[in-house]
Formats: C-alpha cells, sequence, structure tokens
C-alpha cells in the first residue's frame, strides 16, 4: 500500500475509533462487539507501527478510552490508571512470556492468573481506612467521582477491616451487575413492554453514570477489587500477597486466582478459566495475567497506555449476550 492509501487509511480507522470509543465508553451503548473493535484497533496499530514517520499523538491507539461525562466532578488519580494489552492468541501469549523473561533475565517468572471481570473500572480511595471516593477510570488521569453512587453497593465497606491500614490507599476494581440481577432488572422491562438490556457490561455502565439516585437504588450493583494504585505506606510487596491484604481488609475479590510459574502453567491457567468462567456469576471476558512480584513489575514498567509487566488473554469472540444464552441452556 502506498503512504497516502496507508494516511488515508489511517485517518478513517481513528474517526471511526473514536466514534466507536464514545459509544462505549461515555454512552455505554455500544454498536459492535469487542472482537470487531480490538481488531479495528489491532489494523490501526499494524498500520501506524508501519509508517513511524506519521504522528502518534492524538491517536486513539496512544490514549486509554475517556469515560467521563456531563454531571460528575472529575477527580486526579493519584497514580494513573492504566488499560491492558490484549490478546486472542496463544503465540502472542507466549511472545508476551518471552518479552517479560528477556526484561527480567528469568526463566521461569512467577504470574497470577485472575479473571477478566466485564465491567467498569473504579478506584477507591481510602484514607486513614475510610471510604473518601470512588472514582472512575476517565482518562486515565483524571475520572469521575461516582461516590454518591458506590455508596449503594452493599458490598463495598465504609471501612477497611484489621491491621495495616495505610495512610492512603487508591484500590482498583471492578464495578459489575451479577447475571442473576440483570435477568431479574430485564423480566421486569419485559413485564411492562420495554426493551431489554443489552448486557451486563452496558447496564453496569450506565448505572454508575446515573444521576437519578433512585433508579441507581433499584439496580442493584457489585463490587470486586484486585489492583493497587497509590498506598503510602506501601504494605505489600506482590500481587499474591496484595489480594490476601484485600480479604484481611474485608473487601471483597474474585474467588478464582491462580498462582503459575512460567508460560506453560500460566496457560494452562487461562484454559482452566475458560472451562469453567460461564458458571461465575459475575461477566468474564478473559484472564488477566500478570507478573507476580511488584519489584519486578516496576523492572518492566509500562508504555503510554498499558503496562508492560501483564496482558488481558480474551477468550474468542464471546460476547455478554451470548455467555448468557450459554447460562440460560445449561440451567
Ligand atoms: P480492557 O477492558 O480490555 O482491559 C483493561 C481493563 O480490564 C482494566 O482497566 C480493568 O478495568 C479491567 N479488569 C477486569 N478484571 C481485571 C483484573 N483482574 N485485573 C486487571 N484489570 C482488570 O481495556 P479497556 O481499556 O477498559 O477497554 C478496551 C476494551 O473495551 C477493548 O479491548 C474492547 O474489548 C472494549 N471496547 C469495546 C468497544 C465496542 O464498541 N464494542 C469500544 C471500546 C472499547
Amino acid at each position: 500500500m502506498s503512504q497516502a492509501s496507508d494516511l488515508k487509511k489511517i485517518e478513517q480507522l481513528r474517526a471511526t475509533i473514536r466514534r466507536y470509543d464514545e459509544l462505549y465508553y461515555r454512552k455505554a451503548e455500544p454498536e459492535i462487539s469487542d472482537f470487531e473493535y480490538d481488531a479495528l484497533k489491532r489494523e490501526l496499530s499494524d498500520l501506524e507501527d508501519a509508517n513511524p514517520e506519521l504522528p502518534l499523538a492524538n491517536s486513539p491507539s496512544q490514549a486509554v478510552g475517556d469515560d467521563r461525562t456531563e454531571g460528575f466532578a472529575s477527580y486526579r488519580h493519584l497514580l494513573p490508571m492504566q488499560s491492558l494489552d490484549n490478546t486472542y492468541s496463544k503465540d502472542e501469549f507466549f511472545s508476551f512470556v518471552s518479552r517479560v523473561e528477556k526484561g527480567l533475565e528469568s526463566e521461569r517468572p512467577a504470574f497470577t492468573v485472575e479473571p477478566k471481570i466485564d465491567g467498569v473500572a473504579v478506584s477507591l480511595t481510602y484514607e486513614n481506612g475510610k471510604l473518601a471516593r470512588a472514582v472512575t477510570r476517565g482518562n486515565g488521569i483524571e475520572g469521575d467521582d461516582v461516590t454518591a453512587n458506590a455508596r449503594y453497593i452493599e458490598r463495598l465497606p465504609e471501612k477497611l477491616e484489621g491491621e495495616n491500614i495505610p495512610e492512603i490507599v487508591e484500590i482498583r476494581g471492578e464495578i459489575f451487575m451479577q447475571v442473576e440481577e440483570f435477568e431479574r432488572l430485564n423480566s421486569l422491562r419485559a413485564e411492562v413492554g420495554l426493551e431489554p438490556f443489552k448486557n451486563p457490561r452496558n447496564l453496569a455502565a450506565g448505572t454508575v453514570k446515573l444521576l437519578d439516585r433512585a433508579e441507581v437504588a433499584r439496580r442493584k450493583l457489585d463490587i470486586v477489587l484486585y489492583g493497587l494504585g497509590e498506598c503510602r505506606p506501601a504494605v505489600v510487596n506482590s500481587q499474591s500477597a496484595y489480594r490476601e491484604q484485600l480479604i484481611k481488609w474485608g473487601l471483597p475479590i474474585v474467588d478464582r486466582f491462580w498462582q503459575v510459574e512460567g508460560a506453560e502453567s500460566a496457560w494452562a491457567a487461562v484454559e482452566e478459566l475458560d472451562e469453567i468462567r460461564l458458571g461465575f456469576d459475575f461477566p468474564t471476558d478473559g484472564a488477566v495475567v500478570k507478573v507476580d512480584s511488584f519489584a519486578e513489575q516496576d523492572r518492566l514498567g509500562a508504555t503510554s497506555k498499558a503496562p508492560r509487566w501483564a496482558i488481558a488473554v480474551k477468550f474468542a469472540a464471546e460476547q455478554a449476550e451470548t455467555q448468557l444464552e450459554r447460562i440460560t441452556i445449561q440451567v
């Protein structure tokens, strides 16, 4: 392809992706599947890689999708919230592990493998153990303050329990809707002849941003925590130890979790997760594989958009709707 036609294609793809980002992150009303979206993103990145002389600034390939909307105060994260690189392929996953091994000069790095919850990323700040605010990822630097809506989540504690309470800690996770609650709300809509909500992810994202508090109270949101932002003073030094700490603080986590070493064991855990995930009561669209040690994470660092020490392995072209159909068939 000539450079002129590449440039034209790049501009088209950037405009198309910006539109889909707006629909997904701000309106929670995507028009295409995640698989189709990821394919467009991949096409754009490949073309940008093939044309390194073209400016990348302002390309949606370089930034996290922005969920900030009107009606919410903005809050600046102490530590930016990033996205994750993702793949649908085993070969690419093994290439990721090779890069990690090279970066760490280690033959069998220790990884954690966790379900990827398909909800809305959120950062909770606890100050001296008390919940100060809940903020969406926003543009990664600053997000929307959704504390008032998050306070309706039953499993979200106002206070951290136990010892080892930092002066300030940003605890990251996902607000989501359980499959059962999603079905309950849709059956209520069917009774009054309303169109059903499309999937739990979009409904959770839309509900987090509702300004009508009474409606938020009627829809039951849920939350799980798995990530760490700023923490003063530091309390743990690995992803697996952090998970234990979250449990001691009385925070909800995802039950399933694997600690593995090396590429083959990590991939076996990803496959096991894929087999059991339809039984989960939360929507999941993949597995997240992370280097366990925080010191090793720091050595690997991050790009402008995502850490180099983690990857999301997405499961085929699965959509939450398909997942729901399969759950219904099994029942
Ligand atoms: P992502 O959803 O692929 O991965 C990053 C996010 O995963 C994190 O921000 C975090 O919120 C979440 N996550 C869930 N479980 C996690 C765990 N255990 N550990 C760490 N993180 C975990 O990235 P994104 O930037 O939030 O969204 C991009 C993706 O959204 C795209 O790849 C696409 O699938 C989807 N999208 C779809 C459309 C569409 O039109 N269909 C548009 C935009 C984005």
